[in-house]
């Protein structure tokens, strides 16, 4: 039964309206403990980076591929535009990046349990491009057998089955194609202009072929309310992809920014969207798709499994960001850059920053809360030497004064309202961790946070 008034205190002290929220998921973010890299500093960055791995046999794999036709209005990725000349170097920086990585002999001796070409949209490189660099990883590293291989993708770009046949002969196994909504209005406004039909016909190709598939679909897009939110679960019910995901708009788009100062009504109101996040996410429960906070297997979206789990994320192109335990680290942003150093031979890191016990025991917690097991109180024990109730014994009263946490006698993880509204729990986590450290420090994620001063 659901305890209105619960929700109302969740509602007035956790949830991040339009304005405030910022994206956070999926991992700790500490943007003010970043070093910078140089050709200089490279090799220490790189002694770190074997130390922090020394235990992982197996890799997670991005690559970055940030080009796009047009820009969205929800994009928090700013994507350059296609050009095929840019591309094509592009293209190959990538390929040179993966050699230059499998120099270092960080390859060795592991094996790549995923990859996931994400962007952008990876679909604007061709088949073979495509091929070639899962070609290239081949050439230094193992690929597990069965290895989920993702790429996301814009619907424009499989509008023929010839070219959704050609990614599953080349071994990509998933593909995650970003809808955001099916409301005609709203994609008019986002700058988008996919229907109900072409999408259901996208789906309908790769169900033939057995990949598995992902919906992106997005609360609190302009215009967006809450009778149109309901036609989209609508299509979703109709469609039927494998997995669905709902993520919240980030306004961080200048585009969205322009659009909200002109049109100040296309702002959904906070009120409504709260109600949007509920229906969304009981309707994801309903329909038995995993979302963060309740993933429970690795079935539909493997990559995110081993993420939460810790396997190490190695990225290759500009701007992309790798992770292990023990440190995480960024290329440069500027793909010239990025091209630059590699043709000079030198590995495009920009900057990294290392974990201290803290960060890491913080990050443990905010990624195993995603996952409807939580997290594990003797692996966390194994691991830090440290009792996990003890260490978050403020953060969890926080939490659980809202009913968004509940501890059993091996576990802390959500409650239903936990994983509702995980993207506040999150939030709130990091905020929580950065006053650990200052009460100055403010949350400041990758996209440059909430904009709300820029409204
Ligand atoms: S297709 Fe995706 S990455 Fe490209 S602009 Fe739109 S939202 Fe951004």
């Amino acid at each position: 039964m659901i305890d209105i008034n619960k929700l109302e205190k969740i509602k007035k002290n956790f949830f991040q309206g339009s304005l405030e929220y910022t994206k956070n998921q999926p991992d700790l973010f500490l943007p003010h403990k970043y070093q910078m890299v140089s050709p200089s500093t490279i090799n220490s960055f790189l002694d770190d980076l074997k130390i922090s791995i020394i235990n992982d046999k197996r890799l997670l794999i991005y690559i970055h591929l940030p080009f796009c036709f047009s820009e969205c209005v929800f994009c928090n990725s700013f994507p350059h535009k296609t050009d095929k000349k840019q591309q094509e170097l592009y293209f190959k920086s990538i390929l040179k990046e993966i050699e230059l990585f499998a120099k270092t002999g960080l390859f060795d001796g592991r094996e790549v349990q995923c990859i996931y070409f994400g962007g952008g949209t990876p679909t604007t490189f061709s088949n073979d491009n495509l091929k070639d660099i899962i070609n290239k990883l081949k050439d230094y590293i193992n690929i597990v057998e069965g290895a989920s291989i993702t790429t996301e993708a814009h619907p424009s770009t499989l509008k023929s089955s010839d070219r959704i046949k050609g990614l599953s002969e080349i071994g990509i196994n998933r593909v995650s194609i970003g809808c955001q909504t099916f409301d005609p209005e709203v994609l008019k406004i986002c700058k988008r202009s996919h229907t109900k039909e072409s999408i259901k016909k996208i789906i309908t190709t790769l169900n033939d072929l057995n990949m598995l598939n992902n919906i992106d679909m997005m609360t609190g897009l302009p215009g967006q309310t809450i009778e149109s939110l309901k036609r989209d679960m609508e299509i979703l019910e109709e469609i039927k992809p494998v997995a669905v995901e709902y993520l919240r708009h980030e306004i961080v788009n200048p585009l969205a920014v322009e659009i909200y100062k002109k049109n100040p009504d296309l702002l959904v109101k906070d009120e409504d969207l709260f109600q949007m996040v509920y229906m969304m996410q009981s309707w994801m429960q309903k329909q038995g798709y995993e979302q963060n906070g309740y993933f429970t297997d690795k079935k539909y979206w493997e990559y995110r499994h081993h993420w939460i789990n810790q396997m190490p994320i190695i990225a290759f192109g500009s701007r992309a960001r790798s992770y292990s335990k023990l440190i995480s680290w960024d290329k440069h942003e500027d793909t010239q850059i990025y091209s630059k150093l590699i043709d000079k031979n030198i590995l495009p890191i920009g900057r990294y920053i290392k974990l201290s016990k803290d960060d890491q025991m913080y990050r443990t917690l905010f990624l195993n809360l995603q996952a409807l097991k939580g997290l594990s109180l003797a692996e966390f024990k194994e691991r830090f030497n440290e009792n996990g109730l003890d260490i978050f014994k403020v953060l969890l009263q926080n939490l659980q004064e809202f009913d968004l946490v509940k501890i059993t006698d091996t576990h802390i993880c959500l409650t239903e309202n936990g994983a509702f509204f995980v993207e506040d729990v999150c939030d709130f986590i990091i905020d929580f961790a950065l006053n650990l450290e200052s009460k100055d420090l403010k949350r400041n994620p990758n996209s440059l946070g909430s904009t709300s001063s820029r409204l």
